[in-house]
């Protein structure tokens, strides 16, 4: 299948034109030899490029574009399937923005590619490429959040875990995440998240009980969640626990009993947050939004967990302004790579900020998903780069900070 490829990256070698010539057309002979056409454009620091071609052929040339070493910040902006090739009989051409003026490159890409008369300005190919002309280092990202700058310190962590807990035989017990403010160096929240007795995850553990318990042993569950808290080595964080908007509706009298709750265990109710997942069907909305006027009229936050997962999220939020948003983790799994997930997230940020929502991106694993999203503005991290879910048996905890590597010219 004929594919479209695009992306860009930036470098910080030194490209003299002649130097970058000599790449295009080594490149050109490997991609005329396997009918790759497209174009190249370099502006400085950054480095655009359209490949055309069968998809295996596209892939693994991709695949090794992305790892040479003269570039970073590899991302990919498009990937379509098309009739027709826009640069046919061009193979693969160079344009260094360096020499030539923004009005000529644009006018002989339009030259040269098959865009289709009067259709160029709604081409995406087209629109991509004239935007990195007129604008192409609009999307640098910063030197201090190369992830290259940054290293991994773990460190020993106490667990806010209360030191008796005595049930003998709990029917469920909790994890603890940190929820983290790297560049402060602090834990703002936990996050409980429930296990079987043995450890086994949540879904093990719902699977086996019977499925019209389900609510009321979420609800219950809870009980062992706020039991496990210490409240003063809580201080003034808060813990996020995760209730099914099911739990919260059909079980009545729902909010009373975590108020309890929480009055059982010496905690504010502005120190807890529940969180509900926007992946969850919400069949009876009616009695949901009357629940979350209790929640808030209590003083307990509410967060929308697993944002941009389901189809509701944005719908929710019309009727809701939750305290706080927590990205899905498909979202910020390799956001640093892919230019949909990036334009998604920054629209998230964007809302969020005019509503004046905290957001948190969860699921993070790598220094390149932090400092990708550290840049883009966002405060507040889960995710095992800096700590698993940890059981009290785990004690002491540990929590991994980044920290950045003194630089060395
Ligand atoms: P969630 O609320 O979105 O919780 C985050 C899940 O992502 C947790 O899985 C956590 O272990 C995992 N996670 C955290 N950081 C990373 C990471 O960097 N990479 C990856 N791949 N995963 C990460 P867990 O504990 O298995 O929980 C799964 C889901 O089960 C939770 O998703 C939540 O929706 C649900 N759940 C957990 N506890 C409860 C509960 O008490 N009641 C209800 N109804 N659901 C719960
Ligand atoms: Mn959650
Ligand atoms: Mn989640």
């Amino acid at each position: 299948m004929l594919t479209t490829l695009i992306y860009r990256s930036q470098s910080d070698e030194v490209w003299t034109p002649q130097a970058l010539t000599a790449l295009t057309e080594r490149a050109s002979q490997k991609n005329n030899a396997q009918t790759v056409t497209g174009i190249l454009l370099f502006n400085g620091q950054s480095f655009f490029q359209v490949l055309e071609g069968q998809e295996s052929v596209i892939d693994t040339l991709f695949s090794v574009i992305s790892q040479d070493p003269r570039h970073y910040n590899v991302v990919e902006l498009m990937r379509d399937y098309t009739a027709v090739r826009r640069f046919e009989n061009t193979g693969m051409r160079l344009f260094d923005l360096r020499i030539h003026d923004t009005g000529t490159v644009t006018s002989e890409i339009r030259r040269i590619g098959s865009f289709r008369e009067g259709v160029a300005p709604e081409d995406r190919m087209y629109r991509f490429t004239a935007d990195f002309i007129t604008q192409g280092n609009r999307y640098l990202l910063p030197n201090r959040f190369h992830s290259s700058r940054w290293a991994i310190a773990s460190r020993e962590y106490t667990f806010p875990y209360s030191p008796h807990v005595a049930q003998q035989e709990p029917p469920c017990q909790f994890a603890l995440q940190p929820i983290v403010d790297p560049l402060a160096g602090e834990v703002v929240s936990f996050e409980a998240l429930i296990r079987s007795p043995s450890g086994g995850s949540p879904e093990t553990l719902f699977s086996s009980i019977p499925e019209d318990q389900h609510y009321t042993f979420d609800l219950e569950s809870k009980a062992q969640a706020l039991m496990l808290i210490d409240s003063v080595k809580m201080g003034v964080r808060t813990l996020s626990v995760n209730l099914l908007p099911g739990t919260l509706y059909s079980v009545s009298g729902a909010v009373d009993y975590l108020l309890t709750l929480l009055r059982k265990n010496n905690l504010q109710p502005e120190q807890l947050i529940i969180e509900v997942t926007e992946a969850e069907v919400i069949t009876e909305v009616d009695e949901f939004y009357e629940v979350l006027k209790k929640i808030r009229v209590a003083g307990i936050g509410l967060a929308i967990d697993d944002f941009g997962s389901g189809y509701s999220g944005l719908s929710l939020l019309t009727k809701f302004q939750p305290d706080r948003i927590k990205i899905d983790i498909a979202l910020v799994r390799d956001i640093h790579k892919s230019g949909a997930k990036q334009a998604i997230v920054m629209s998230v940020i964007q809302c969020c900020e005019e509503l004046k929502i905290t957001i948190i991106a969860e699921g993070v694993e790598t220094l390149e998903e932090w400092c990708w999203l550290q840049a883009a503005g966002i405060r507040l991290f889960q995710g095992f780069l800096f700590a698993h879910p940890q059981l009290q048996r785990d004690s002491p905890g540990m929590i991994n900070w980044p920290v950045k590597i003194p630089f060395t010219p």
